[in-house]
């Protein structure tokens, strides 16, 4: 039996009556704003179903969150009042040596999710919490805090992952991700949901391995529902609960290669895209471990920020979606059009870009760590048909050559040292040099390694035409590998370790954990060095 089984089974005689005698007194209205704390009600099941979890660690503490919910996947089950949970943060599994306490509503307006923002908590440390919610206590989490200000760890370890489609594959490589001792953080680049309806054959290219009722996610309610349905995956919240994540977002979080205020379905006005974002924003705040900083202002949401490691690395978070260009030349993988060479492009928008430039400009981390969504290098993948015109996906920053010129530029010219970008969103892995031109030679100034997806696309193969072809094109591209997993990260201050981790297959549980390859970078040179 597990401690939240025994908690409900310990909940008082007493107790239950109250709770039912609540319930029915507070289920005919529903305010518009929940002032008053409603007494907890009585639980018909576990009121933790969708965990735990933690994230955007800072020296002095850390977020933590969950989600009350009797009905997950249906209307939450819920009084329409605001209910009170404690939680408590220990520095032992068994909460005898509290470190902080307190309590916290649970709000219908943000579908009985929580945060706490703790603080007052010792630096690089590792931490357990959970919630108690009546009687019945939450799963517990682990969580760590980020190193002192101005001091160097000696070393850093953390998880570059995203991309989980649902229907797709299983999660087995979150199980793993949960059994990485040690994790200082994960990073989640984003496509934490994708939006599509259900098909319990197919799933786009793919054949389905599970599947859902629900049709594509259009309103706020069905969005909740999409990451209800994610976290009762229990080897999503074992690494939730494992480690604490730095989250941002991709476009399924919304919608398919969304742009900034531009959807890419036919006929969405701007106002009904705003309406869609709103509610995308919302969900996705009310579902994740963040700072009330990143609480959404209905179709605007200010996700990227910056989280130092000590004087090991700083760590920016971009949102590579929310400000950019409409992708040039209507998008896709295609030649460019006169559309890319727009001097004025870009990825980040002009405040983003401002903000980077000047954190950029003031690190003095050993490692400079962009942790964003799509792939930043050159990658001309030519074309199947055998003519030797280059190819290049206009979703990428490659459709945007001006915006990453400048970047990469600014690294150069502003010293900033050890550029270390992480990325995702294309469904397989990838390693490769980051340089301001990539049409004359000059040195690169940063590498990038492109995590694979969790599940998205399936079992994946291990390479196959398109991408040979694609590392036949691009000599500063070093490694391709087409299975599903995550990228492992281990940085000192003289070198960061990069292992490409890979499950051989998500059609069927229980898949081993296989290293497709092992990358090296020395600090002061921004070269690849394979060591396996
Ligand atoms: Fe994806
Ligand atoms: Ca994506």
């Amino acid at each position: 039996m597990d401690s939240v089984t025994r908690h409900i089974l310990d909940l008082s005689r007493r107790g239950l009556l109250r709770g039912a005698t609540a319930m029915a007194a507070l289920a005919a209205t529903r305010p518009a704003f929940a002032q008053r704390v409603a007494p907890m009600p009585v639980f018909q099941s576990d009121p933790f179903p969708l965990g735990v979890a933690s994230g955007d660690p800072w020296p002095d503490g850390v977020v933590i969150w969950t989600r009350l919910s009797q009905d997950p996947l249906g209307d939450g089950g819920l009084p329409p009042e605001a209910l009170e949970l404690r939680w408590e943060v220990a520095e032992d599994e068994g909460f005898t040596r509290l470190a902080g306490r307190g309590t916290v509503l649970a709000r219908p307006e943000l579908n009985y999710s929580v945060r706490v923002e703790v603080t007052g908590l010792r630096p690089a440390a590792t931490y357990h919490y959970r919630f108690i919610a009546g009687g019945v206590a939450s799963p517990v989490g682990r969580t760590r805090t980020a190193p002192a200000v101005n001091t160097r760890p000696a070393q850093m370890r953390f998880v570059n992952a995203g991309c989980q489609h649902y229907e797709q594959g299983l999660f087995t490589a979150w199980r793993h991700v949960a059994a990485e001792p040690d994790l200082d953080f994960v990073f989640h680049y984003g496509d934490y949901i994708y939006e599509g309806p259900a098909n319990r054959e197919r799933s786009g290219n793919f054949p389905a391995i599970r599947s859902h009722n629900s049709p594509a996610v259009e309103t706020l309610d069905a969005y909740r529902r999409r990451y209800a349905l994610y976290q009762l995956d229990a080897d999503l919240r074992a690494a939730h609960h494992a480690h604490p994540f730095l989250v941002s977002f991709d476009d399924h979080e919304v919608d398919n290669n969304w742009a900034a205020a531009v959807s890419a379905r036919v006929g969405v006005s701007p106002a009904d895209f705003a309406l869609l974002k709103a509610a995308a924003f919302q969900a996705w705040y009310e579902a994740m471990p963040l700072r009330r900083a990143q609480m959404p202002n209905g179709p605007d949401i200010i996700a990227y920020r910056g989280i130092d490691w000590g004087t090991l690395a700083s760590i920016s978070v971009l949102d590579t979606r929310g400000f950019r260009d409409d992708q040039p030349c209507g998008d896709r993988v295609k030649p460019v059009c006169e559309e890319v060479s727009n001097p004025a492009a870009h990825v980040l928008g002009p405040a983003q870009e401002g903000w980077l430039f000047g954190r950029l400009a003031q690190a003095e981390a050993v490692w400079s760590i962009l942790a964003q969504q799509v792939m930043m290098m050159r990658r001309d993948v030519g074309g199947a048909d055998g003519d030797d015109q280059p190819r290049y996906d206009m979703d990428k920053w490659d459709a945007y050559p001006a915006a990453r010129t400048r970047l990469l530029n600014h690294v150069r010219q502003a010293r900033v040292p050890n550029l270390a970008v992480l990325t995702g969103d294309i469904h397989t892995a990838w390693a490769g040099t980051l340089r301001p031109d990539y049409d004359r030679e000059g040195p690169a100034v940063g590498v990038e390694f492109v995590s694979t997806s969790m599940s998205s696309a399936g079992d994946g193969r291990e390479i196959w035409a398109g991408p040979q072809r694609a590392l036949d094109r691009n000599p500063h591209i070093a490694f391709f590998n087409g299975r599903r997993g995550y990228t492992l990260i281990e940085a000192d201050e003289r070198r960061m370790e990069t292992r490409f981790r890979a499950v051989p297959y998500v059609s069927r549980p229980g898949a081993p954990l296989v290293d497709r390859a092992r990358f090296m970078v020395e600090a002061g040179r921004p070269e690849l060095i394979r060591l396996g």
